[in-house]
């Protein structure tokens, strides 16, 4: 695809299946784990199928659970979808939720840490604080029910044990640029750990930043997302 994301004009379908395919040519998630989703204004979910490959998923592949449980589409919608309607139910303003098993925050859910992230000025603003979901079985209900609790506190990121990672936005560009971010911020964490001691930005240094007027914040600008 070549256009660019655009999240108030292009259907959910269209928004997805750029986001997974980033995701996926990017190595931020396996081929049979990570399922993206949006709610619309009917209430309808949107939601990547599952047992298909991620790296060549189409719009036509993504499919919808209408509000009254009926499923729309020619596959099975991915087996981990009922923690997305958790989280819908416990969070109203969330509208897109991406889950992948990215490498850099996975290795942190297998030592039980959250990443710190006061590596970078902008990082926390960014992630906000992050959760924690001790382990359950992939596509439990129980696993749902953990996931939109730690949602229910108030995160929009989350840890999952063993697992992966699972962010909220209030758009689905708002749910990657969270995601892409506390990855980043993993994998630094790492790669810095490798190099030294990792020394962290205190929550004061991170406040000046954000404290700083608008204008002067140009990193922070709105940003296009071309397709890659
Ligand atoms: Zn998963």
């Amino acid at each position: 695809m070549s256009e660019k994301l655009d999240t108030q004009l292009m259907h959910p379908r269209d928004q997805i299946a750029i986001i997974i395919s980033r995701i996926y040519q990017r190595g931020l998630t396996t081929t049979s784990g990570g399922n993206i989703s949006m709610i619309d204004d009917n209430g309808d979910v949107w939601v990547t199928p599952s047992a298909v490959d991620k790296g060549s998923l189409k719009p036509s592949d993504i499919m919808c659970v209408k509000s009254d449980g009926t499923i729309i589409g020619p596959h099975k919608p991915s087996s981990e979808y009922p923690f997305h309607i958790a989280i819908y139910k416990s969070r109203p303003d969330i509208k897109a939720i991406i889950h992948a098993h990215p490498p850099a925050l996975v290795s942190f859910s297998i030592v039980r840490q959250i990443p710190d992230t006061n590596v970078i000025v902008q990082a926390k603003k960014i992630c906000g604080p992050i959760g924690y979901a001790a382990y359950e079985l992939p596509g439990s209900f129980a696993l749902g029910e953990k996931i939109a609790d730690e949602f229910k506190k108030g995160f929009d990121a989350i840890i999952m044990e063993n697992h992966g990672t699972v962010l909220g936005g209030i758009d689905l560009v708002d749910a990657f640029q969270r995601f892409e971010t506390l990855e980043f911020c993993a994998r630094t964490i790492l790669y810095g750990t490798s190099l030294g001691e990792v020394l962290y930005l205190t929550d004061d240094q991170i406040d000046e930043f954000d404290n700083q007027v608008p204008g002067l914040m140009s990193e922070m600008d709105s940003v296009s997302y071309p397709s890659d």
